[in-house]
């Protein structure tokens, strides 16, 4: 298979020094594969609530005044819903994806009653409470039967699904006991992350992921969306990320400011801001071209030679 790498945005703001790092890192991991290798770009636009009108447009021109261009046409997640339906239909079939009534308050009253904590890195770890039907609520999202399908899988007695992260290494997850039957859609009609990535990797033939850290933490559900649905596993690498001036994770709250790339040279700083994080020499290139030219051997040899 051609081997291919994807930045995957969510056009929710524009690019800021984190995403930049993401971006630039899938295209080395690509272009340090040879000529033959593909890399796209898909804006992810499935969530269409958090989504800004025009973002994705201005992210793709932010990209190329960066030099990042995609080898086709980028997609857009809100024009692949009919796979998104097929790959859920699929999970109805075989009996691993249940409706779900449950409120936000409901999940926390069950979590109370049931003495549990409420919150895995802030997240409610789901109850279980619709799985044996909806109690005549109304349903509100599609869930994942997570323990009915890890069940099922003799790899995962122990219950943890495990995975090698090209720069972390072997990760670990109970995706059962951690995050619980997780949503695939919501009622009201956007697709969850996590439905859409693994339909969407697949379908575009990814072989290679490389995303910022923040996000390695889905990926043990991912894979095993990835095994329900009989698809094959890409490969995975997160990205360091870039802290704020509270060393917290950069966000909108704490100076995640767009980048700037009005002008080359411009783009070139934001570039060279984001090769320093990914651990790469500052380029004394003129311009963005010659400048991601000569990281990608350097890429080589910092990034392909880890588990
Ligand atoms: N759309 C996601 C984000 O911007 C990234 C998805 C991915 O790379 O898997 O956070």
């Amino acid at each position: 298979m051609r081997e291919t790498g994807r930045f995957a945005p969510s056009p929710t703001g524009p690019l800021h020094a984190g995403s930049l790092v993401a971006a630039l890192a899938s295209w080395l991991d690509v272009r340090a594969r040879g000529p033959k290798a593909r890399w796209l770009v898909r804006i992810e636009d499935a969530d269409t609530e958090r989504c800004l009108p025009g973002m994705g447009e201005h992210i793709l021109q932010q990209l190329a005044d960066c030099g990042l261009l995609p080898d086709e046409a980028p997609v857009w997640q809100t024009q692949r819903t009919a796979r998104y339906e097929a790959a859920l239909a699929r999970l109805q079939a075989l009996g691993l994806a249940y409706p779900c009534g449950c409120s936000r308050k409901d999940i926390d009253e069950a979590l109370a009653r049931l003495g549990r904590p409420h919150t895995r890195h802030g997240e409610r770890v789901y109850p279980g409470t619709c799985r044996g039907g909806l109690h005549g609520k109304p349903a509100r999202a599609w869930r994942f039967a997570t323990e009915k399908f890890e069940s099922a899988q003799p790899a995962l007695a122990s219950g943890e699904l495990c995975w090698t992260d090209r720069r972390l290494g072997r990760q670990c997850q109970d995706v059962g006991r951690e995050v619980g039957d997780f949503v695939l859609r919501r009622a009201d009609g956007p697709w969850a992350y996590q439905l859409a990535v693994v339909v969407d990797d697949a379908e575009q033939g990814v072989t290679d992921v490389v995303r910022g850290e923040d996000l390695a933490d889905n990926t043990a559900r991912q894979i095993l969306l990835q095994r329900a649905l009989g698809l094959p596993t890409p490969s995975y690498l997160h990205t360091p990320l870039v802290r704020g001036a509270d060393g917290d994770k950069l966000s909108k709250q704490n100076g995640a400011t767009a980048i700037d790339t009005a002008t080359p040279e411009a783009a070139l700083a934001a570039l060279d801001a984001a090769a320093r994080v990914l651990g790469l020499r500052a380029s004394a290139a003129a311009s963005c071209a010659p400048a991601l030219a000569g990281w990608v051997p350097e890429w080589r040899d910092l990034y392909n030679s880890r588990p």
